[in-house]
């Protein structure tokens, strides 16, 4: 079994787990309602992608539409 030759101290561990910081995403203004989304992905707040609705909004859905 592998066994560490040499005791890691605290200094070399902390300088080890300074990179290991979880960095934030890299938000993009979305181009139709200007609300921060990520990039290359359906703006979460008015569901287009490429200046394209792909996502219908729940406010903008009849449904009373086939009950006619
Ligand atoms: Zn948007």
């Amino acid at each position: 079994m592998a066994v560490p030759q040499n005791r890691v101290t605290r200094s070399r561990r902390g300088m080890r787990r300074s990179h290991d910081s979880l960095v934030g995403g890299n938000p993009n203004e979305c181009p139709s309602c200007g609300e921060l989304k990520r990039p290359h992905h359906v703006c979460p707040s008015c569901g287009t992608y490429n200046d394209r609705e792909v996502i219908a909004k729940a406010d903008e859905i009849d449904l009373d539409e086939d009950a006619a």
